[in-house]
């Protein structure tokens, strides 16, 4: 987190990251917090498949990512699951059939900003696979995946390894 130098309050090269959550300025005392960000992952199931993305940016291009995205200010986690599903993957989610199911601690790198985040697990079962229609959506692909020829190697956060360590053992 060394890109920040410049206090944005008095212009000094005098801001300190404290190595978790703040800088402050030793010049001023200005401090800006970077605190923990909301963020949900979807799991859209199908029987025992999942309807997993491929991420077209990085972090992680490449790798395989649950529908999901941050929680924008004002918003309910819901209603972020509703939104991110609607823009992703053009699915009308009824909120009422949203299943929160745990949440795990990630770090997403962007722009050489490190974003600690509390990601909001969500199973969200639909009556029959559907396939995005790409022209509308801001993802590359989208891929229905049996749950037991899942490999963690393909996930892309840490996060989602994790919750799916568990996830799988219950199928
Ligand atoms: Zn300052």
């Amino acid at each position: 987190m060394k890109i920040l130098k410049y206090c944005p309050n008095c212009g000094k090269e005098s801001l300190q990251w404290d190595g978790e959550r703040k800088w402050s300025c030793q010049n001023c005392g200005f401090t800006l917090y970077n605190n923990v960000a909301g963020a949900v992952a979807v799991v859209i199931r199908y029987n025992d498949e999942i309807y997993l993305t491929r991420r077209n940016r990085d972090p992680k291009k490449g790798k395989l990512d649950l529908a999901g995205g941050f929680v924008d200010p004002k918003e309910s986690a819901e209603e972020t699951c509703k939104r991110e599903l609607f823009e992703e993957l053009q699915l009308d989610v009824d909120i009422s059939n949203l299943k929160y199911l745990t949440s795990l601690p990630n770090v997403y790198q962007y722009k050489e900003i490190d974003y600690n985040t509390i990601d909001l697990f969500y199973e969200y079962r639909v009556p029959e696979k559907f396939e995005v229609n790409l022209e509308l959506s801001e993802i590359s692909e989208a891929v229905w995946i049996p749950l037991k020829e899942l490999n963690l190697e393909d996930i892309a956060f840490d996060s989602q390894k994790k919750f799916f360590e568990e996830y799988l053992k219950n199928i």
